[in-house]
């Protein structure tokens, strides 16, 4: 049942809000879509207006709405309709569910997957086209990884590309070649446009069912805020500057937020841009999509025009690229209250942790990659400089901001695994015991903030969410279990019961 106003009474619970207002509290009362009162059952009952409709919480907990400050909603809503290769444990199996889509799928029609990741194979090595060739041997190809970084095509893809032995590497990219020179089919980083410019984009039709699936998946995992990337390309920000739109424009509801840029890949792909060679790679640094005077430049535009900048960033040259061009646009034109984000930031050097406190730089950190990416991440970069990396522990003692996100569609959209990942340190089935790093592990009430107080501050957002307090928008979530309260391996069973949304019930388990 969908309540049909934006008032209601949560009574009975036990309230944990990351305020005072909320300590001991066991009932919210919100009206006309913000929260008018919280404390116990029978104060909070006593304001309620007559006819508001009450639920009864039966002791459950009630957290503030979570919000998730870096995903891809679109792309992740599109994805659902797609081939999915998450956790796919071998190319065996990859080749087969490409062949069964293949076979249900009209002739000609791209064959577009996302999700695979070469590290889960038993077979340890990329696919290549001779792979997908065997099955979709004649319509385009196209898989991506699932750190959205690489891209497997096959020989129809790369031929409608004109993609051959001939085509040099553009830049900010790689196209892997065999032994011949021929392309393997992994297009990484820039590479991937050659191919992906061909596919046809997903039509507005296609895409209001695409973003309504998303959304529902987003309320039902307890998600009533997303800061989601559009995923339009670097060169597209002269286009919005061009307009008067800027962070903050819209209202409750939808709003503009940063303007994101990318400063290199990912770790998983071994391109994030380091300052020295991958441990498991000499030869190799990485790839920085862009050069250090072209990043200050974009970055300064968009600084001078009043938006707020979120740069992807994960390897510690990369990192540093974007802490100089930040460092650089607000002394060429400070403002105080920038909140300049930092997306990733995974391969810190020791002392980037006090500059990005310095300059008022706020953290977007993906609790979850740690459970995915503990089995490889110090293979790449060795015993030293895995010590300050996926290093939340030392963001929040800097007093760094720091919001929690879950990258989605490289990992799953569920906040209770990014709480689960950031306490425990452990993957899903509890190893390593005692956590990967495991001094770097947050609290509950730490963790909590990330996907709440944190990613309000991330938006400017922080009088209006992010707490349950009055004043603020009725934007809750109704679990099975306290996160404050539990063990934190019960952490990745958290069960959501109810999402509010404005103090509009938007989700509620059957
Ligand atoms: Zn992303």
């Amino acid at each position: 049942m969908v309540s049909e106003g934006n008032s209601l009474l949560l009574y009975n619970g036990r309230v944990t809000g990351l305020g005072e207002a909320a300590r001991g509290a066991t009932a919210v009362l919100v009206i006309d879509g913000r929260i008018r009162a919280v404390g116990g059952d029978e104060p909070v009952r006593a304001d309620a207006p007559r006819g508001v409709p009450a639920v009864d919480l039966a002791g459950k907990a009630v957290v503030p709405g979570f919000i998730d400050s870096h995903l891809h909603l679109i792309n992740f809503g599109v994805y659902l309709q797609r081939l999915d290769l998450m956790g796919v444990k071998s190319l065996a199996e990859l080749v087969r569910k490409v062949a069964e889509r293949h076979r249900s799928m009209p002739a000609g029609d791209w064959l577009i997957g996302r999700g695979w990741d070469q590290d889960l194979f038993a077979e340890k090595r990329y696919p290549t086209r001779q792979d997908l060739d065997a099955v979709a041997p004649d319509r385009p190809a196209a898989l991506t990884r699932a750190c959205g970084h690489v891209m497997a095509v096959n020989s129809e893809a790369l031929r409608r590309a004109g993609v051959g032995a001939q085509t040099p590497d553009p830049a900010g990219g790689q196209i892997d070649r065999d032994a011949a020179g021929e392309p393997t089919g992994i297009l990484r980083e820039r590479a991937m446009g050659l191919v992906s410019r061909f596919i046809p984009k997903p039509s507005a039709k296609e895409l209001e069912p695409a973003l309504r699936a998303a959304v529902g998946r987003a309320l039902a995992a307890g998600v009533t805020g997303v800061h989601s990337d559009m995923d339009i390309s670097n060169d597209v920000i002269g286009d919005l500057l061009a307009t008067d739109l800027r962070t903050g424009s819209g209202d409750d509801h939808v709003k503009i937020g940063s303007v994101k840029m990318f400063a290199d890949g990912s770790l998983g792909a071994s391109t994030a841009a380091l300052s020295e060679p991958y441990s498991d790679n000499p030869g190799n640094r990485g790839i920085p999509v862009v050069s250090p005077e072209q990043m200050k430049e974009n970055v300064l535009r968009a600084h001078r025009a009043g938006m707020q900048v979120a740069v992807h960033a994960i390897g510690d040259l990369a990192i540093a690229m974007t802490l100089d061009a930040y460092e650089a646009a607000l002394s060429g034109a400070p403002r105080p209250n920038h909140r300049h984000r930092v997306i990733h930031c995974q391969i810190m050097r020791p002392e980037q942790f006090a500059r990005f406190a310095r300059l008022g730089v706020v953290a977007d950190i993906q609790p979850k990659f740690i459970t995915t990416d503990m089995r490889w991440a110090e293979r790449r970069v060795g015993p030293e400089r895995v010590r300050t990396s996926y290093a939340w522990r030392t963001f929040l003692d800097h007093g760094v901001h720091c919001a929690g996100g879950s990258d989605c569609p490289v990992e799953p959209l569920d906040p209770a695994l990014g709480l689960y990942s950031v306490v425990t340190r452990e993957d899903l089935d509890g190893q390593p015991r005692g956590g990967w790093l495991p001094e770097q592990k947050l609290t509950a009430e730490e963790a909590l903030s990330l996907f709440t107080l944190g990613g309000a501050y991330a938006a400017f957002e922080e009088n209006d969410k992010g707490s349950i307090e009055p004043g603020k928008l009725g934007d809750l979530v109704v679990l099975d279990r306290d996160p404050t309260a539990i063990p934190g391996e019960a952490l990745k069973d958290l069960r959501v019961e109810m999402t509010v949304v404005g103090g509009r019930v938007a989700f509620r388990r059957d």
